[in-house]
């Protein structure tokens, strides 16, 4: 009998470490105040535990780095273009596939191919460059969440799901004829790192096709997303990893995917297609901006450590570990009265910013707040999804429309950091959750106009004003 908690042993130990920097509570005020308080402005070496994002942030194994070494660097044709080729294509299904140096790229190439001004593009949730690139192209990004992920507390297994009613409305509806692409994101890393059902995909794939609307996945996580359906959707229980993501890109018309994140690798991404005139377009396009149909920008070293990856990361034993790293890391921050998203995800937790610091108002951003006394505290990167990020501003950069919600994300890189790591992180977040009121709020100094986060500077505000 296999207790909840029980320890699950990562399936490797370490064999290369980057140290970490420790830095005393003066100098990390004094290098979140240099940054303008945002997180994206330190320096890596001014962090001890960096969970700002779980892309390309991930170790490579012994077997990536060995493969890597055999990378043919060839213009064109190269070998590890084939051994590339053939992982992807065994793995989705698709007998179209085009490599780009990263998921935004993907996005970019595929709707100026597949997208036309005045289009809308329907999803569960875009990805905030996902959203960006529909919108560069003219057309609209809508999001159609299932209603059950608006509840932050429920223990619904299937959150990350699209409200198929919605859909169906949006896709009988006056504006039906405008609907170019459904996009399903898996996971829904813009709602909670939750996952997407077996069952949704299916039922978004009919929907689709009876209506004659391309159907594709934003499928960054798409290993991490098969876990959670073998665990959770019980009809997959006997079902491996691998084949239930290899069944879930064969619900779709293709894809497009980042391999930062599942690929276990630093860079690179691809599009998987099935329509032969839909390839031809979005290669020309890769030609031109990309790099040659056979590297799409990325090195033959690249294309090594990805072929390898994608075997890796389906692994059973790995998947478990990393799920339940992230599932003790949940518990010890809830149990130190910190509320998280639920139920745990995987590639990373979700802090309840706005219920743990309610002397904050959304114009303060305590979601921001949370992230900014992590990094004072305990040296931890982190970012907001709050206010700061999603919320509408005036032009003296006051809060009108705050977010639904204040959270922090936490993101957990593959196989970087060991549990008593995890432990800090959740020790720190419990010392402020001792006495929360001694977390000041924030206020915009200064902001660009387009993808506002990354660049914004900020300064504290003290209590009362
Ligand atoms: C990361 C990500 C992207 C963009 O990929 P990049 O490799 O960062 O360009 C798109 N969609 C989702 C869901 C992602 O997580």
């Amino acid at each position: 009998m296999v207790r909840e908690f029980e320890p699950v042993l990562p399936p490797y130990r370490i064999k290369v470490v980057e140290p970490i920097a420790f830095l005393d509570a003066k100098q990390r005020r004094e290098a979140i105040e240099a940054a303008g308080y945002n997180p994206f402005n330190l320096r890596a070496d001014q962090i001890t535990i960096d969970l700002l994002s779980d892309s390309g942030t991930g170790a490579t194994s012994d077997a990536q780095e060995g493969a890597a070494a055999l990378g043919d660097e060839s213009y064109a044709g190269a070998r590890s273009w084939f051994r590339f080729h053939d992982e992807v294509t065994d793995l989705t299904g698709y007998p179209f596939i085009l490599p780009v140096h990263q998921g935004r790229a993907g996005e970019r190439v595929l709707f100026g191919s597949l997208l036309k001004p005045g289009q809308i593009c329907l999803s569960n949730t875009h990805f905030d460059t996902t959203h960006a690139n529909v919108e560069l192209v003219g057309a609209q990004a809508r999001d159609l969440p299932c209603p059950e992920a608006a509840d932050l507390d429920s223990a619904e297994p299937f959150k990350g799901n699209i409200d198929l009613a919605a859909l169906e409305r949006a896709l009988a509806g006056p504006n039906g004829g405008r609907v170019g692409l459904v996009l399903m994101t898996i996971t829904n890393n813009g709602l909670g790192a939750q996952p997407v059902s077996m069952a949704n995909l299916r039922a978004t794939s009919e929907l689709c096709r009876r209506h004659r609307v391309p159907f594709f996945l934003d499928a960054a996580r798409f290993a991490e997303n098969a876990w959670l359906v073998h665990t959770r959707e019980p009809e997959y229980r006997d079902w491996t990893p691998r084949r239930i993501a290899t069944a879930a890109f064969q619900y779709a018309d293709g894809c497009v995917v980042s391999l930062k994140k599942d690929g276990l690798s630093a860079v690179g991404g691809f599009i998987g297609l099935r329509d032969r005139q839909l390839h031809a377009a979005c290669e020309a396009n890769l030609i031109a901006t990309e790099g040659f149909s056979t590297y799409g920008g990325l090195a033959g070293h690249d294309l090594e450590r990805l072929a390898r990856g994608l075997r890796e990361v389906v692994d059973p034993a790995y998947l478990r570990a990393r799920a339940a790293s992230t599932a003790r890391l949940a518990r010890l921050i809830n149990e130190a009265g910190v509320d998280t998203v639920q139920p745990a995800g995987i590639h990373a937790l979700y802090l309840n910013a706005g219920r743990l610091l309610p002397h904050l108002s959304p114009e303060r951003f305590p979601g921001h707040s949370l992230g900014c006394q992590l990094y004072l505290d305990g040296g931890i990167r982190c970012a907001e999804l709050g206010s700061l990020y999603l919320g509408t501003l005036d032009d003296e950069h006051r809060l009108v429309t705050p977010a639904p919600f204040e959270l922090v994300r936490l993101a957990i890189p593959r196989r970087v950091y060991t549990d008593t790591h995890l432990e800090y992180v959740a020790a720190t977040l419990a010392d402020i959750a001792k006495d929360p009121e001694r977390v000041t709020g924030y206020r915009i100094v200064s902001a660009p106009p387009l993808l506002r986060h990354f660049k914004v500077r900020l300064e504290p505000v003290s209590a009362g004003t």
